[in-house]
């Protein structure tokens, strides 16, 4: 409490004498800096100072900011220079809303993201084996329906040409199924007699009744539950280099939406060791039919453990719903395509709503995925009867993905408080978005399309993140996409729902100001100003002046994370 207090009035002396003073204010009083950061062109996210040269950063935390002349004036013998040489600088940025450990493993498997068809598919998995030779386990992710052709479906036997005896598997791009070759399914002991799991679908040939390789939803565990599962060294090897991955992209904080607070030890044993190089910010997974005695005493035990500045469980996240493409997000109506389904929720109303006001009661923050119009609604109404039942405290609930709305509920995000967390790459206009997704939500659900320029015009935060490992997390393509609503080959030409086209400025908000807001963290992050947490980065393009179709292109030159050096480009 105290050292907050010391850092507040230094705060607000320096913002009170100004910082042009500070040069001249060379005396015993004035300590020089750890590092100063000069020549920039620095953008704050201070409403009272938006843009300056330089910042200074002293003991973790940013001691000034202004104009080159006047930081100079806190340079030491000692004192650390970084010559941002006219380049931007921006305060570091949030992914809002990731699953760490899962991303972070995938780096160490095969990518096919981007891949054009099967024989691109192909030549990299050929270069992965080529790179990671043996017989154990090929694992990847990243495919998807569109790279198969007509098929739609990946088949084994592109796989089982190019690997006849080590079993592979690769998980498609949105999770939802799995690509297994002949070894893998042979080892999983499925044959043409193995039944489909409930809620899952062994793909089959319609002529021999073979298994094709696809595999639907839960018959992925089939041949998931074969794989070895990583070893803690294997955790934190694959942890560190995740941490250096969202450096290398300007991520100096992340908000964990599941699979990462079962390994909050992990995190805690890396802050002990000194390579804890981003700040976590991690929910309790909370599974239906209902919160039990357990899950409370689970959420309230790692709150109490973990609340500060760079661990902190203090949230809970609900999933009500599923995704549009396998029809499993919940619709107010039924959908374009299928008319017999709607999609039915995860939670009982009920029970969501007695769990949520419970939770909300100790002051615990709330995030719930919510992709279809009615699991939007759902959440809505959970977050007001909370408000109802336990009166006005700092709640700032928030909803995951909101991938469409109805019109009725745009401005209940303002008028209750409630955050949008967004995933600007979920809205990326390919066809997978405006030939499935859209075909399947129909034309006037697809008309309010991850609405967040509807939601902000009303009101509403918004916070941005990626969903990694499910698209990539550099936050570039991310904002290349909410100021575009284009593909990076600019299409549609009108661009998908353009009026929900965010401006550059709204876009890193929402990564840095806004999403210290969405983690209760906008006192002490998400701005560059006297007293914050010195997480800042330095890029290599000035995303306001350019074309928006090149700002996913940026590369991050320096990350700041704390007051250390955490990311220099040249130096890699
Ligand atoms: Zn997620």
């Amino acid at each position: 409490m105290k050292a907050r207090t010391v850092c507040f009035v230094y705060g607000f002396l320096a913002f009170s004498l100004g910082v042009g003073n500070l040069a001249g204010a060379q005396g015993p009083n004035v300590e020089p800096a750890d590092i100063i950061v000069i020549h920039g062109r620095v953008y704050t996210e201070n409403p009272k100072q938006p843009w300056a040269q330089a910042v200074a950063i002293r003991s973790a935390k940013i001691a000034a900011v202004g104009e080159d002349a006047a930081i100079e004036g806190v340079r030491g013998v000692g004192t650390k220079v970084i010559d941002a040489g006219g380049r931007l600088v921006l305060p570091g940025f949030v992914d809002c809303h990731i699953h760490f450990l899962e991303g972070s493993l995938s780096l160490g498997r095969v990518n096919l993201e981007g891949a054009k068809d099967i024989p691109d598919i192909q030549k990299r998995l050929r270069d992965y084996a080529a790179e990671h030779p043996g017989d154990d386990w090929i694992l990847g992710q990243g495919w998807n329906y569109a790279m198969f052709g007509a098929e739609t479906l990946p088949h084994k036997k592109y796989l089982d040409e190019l690997f006849p005896n080590r079993p592979a598997l690769l998980v498609g791009y949105d999770g939802h199924t799995a690509w297994a070759n002949s070894k893998a399914l042979a080892l999983a002991g499925i044959t043409h007699e193995t039944p489909n799991p409930a809620n899952g679908i062994i793909v089959r040939d319609s002529q021999t009744g073979e298994a094709t390789g696809a595999l639907k939803e839960s018959a992925q565990e089939l041949v998931w539950k074969l794989v070895p599962l990583p070893t803690r060294a294997e955790k934190l090897l694959a942890l560190r280099a995740g941490m250096k991955w969202a450096n290398e992209h300007g991520i100096t904080r992340v908000h964990s939406a599941g699979g990462d607070f079962e390994i909050l030890d992990l995190f805690d044993e890396m802050r002990h060791r000194g390579d804890l190089n981003l700040r976590m910010y991690i929910a309790y997974f909370l599974n239906p039919p209902q919160l039990r005695p357990k899950d409370l005493d689970s959420i309230e035990a790692a709150h109490e453990k973990f609340h500060d500045d760079w661990i902190d469980a203090g949230a809970v996240k609900f999933m009500v719903d599923g995704v549009v493409e396998s029809h499993t997000a919940a619709m107010l109506e039924p959908y374009s395509d299928d008319p017999s389904v709607k999609g039915k929720p995860f939670w009982e109303p009920a029970n969501y709503n007695a769990a949520v006001a419970e939770l909300d009661k100790r002051g615990l923050q709330l995030f719930t995925h919510a992709i279809g119009d009615y699991g939007v609604r759902m959440a809505l109404d959970a977050y007001e009867n909370a408000e109802e039942q336990n009166h006005k405290h700092d709640r700032r609930p928030r909803i995951e993905h909101i991938e469409t709305i109805s019109a009725a509920d745009i401005s209940r995000f303002g008028k209750l408080g409630v955050i949008a967390s967004m995933q600007p790459l979920h809205s990326y206009p390919d066809s997978d978005t405006l030939d499935v997704w859209a075909r399947n939500a129909g034309p006037d659900r697809a008309s309010r399309a991850w609405a967040w320029k509807s939601i902000a015009n009303r009101g509403g935060r918004l916070a941005f993140g990626s969903d990694w490992p499910v698209v990539t997390l550099s936050p570039w393509e991310g904002i290349q996409t909410a100021v575009t609503r284009q593909t990076a080959e600019g299409t549609p030409a009108d661009g998908f729902d353009p009026e929900q086209r965010l401006t550059v400025e709204q876009a890193i908000e929402a990564y840095t100001l806004g999403a210290a807001f969405a983690g209760r963290r906008e006192k002490t992050e998400g701005s560059l100003e006297p007293g914050k947490l010195a997480d800042l980065i330095i890029i290599s393009q000035n995303i306001f002046d350019i074309d928006p179709h090149k700002i996913g292109a940026t590369k991050v030159s320096t990350t700041i994370l704390g007051g250390r050096l955490v990311y220099q480009a040249d130096k890699h």
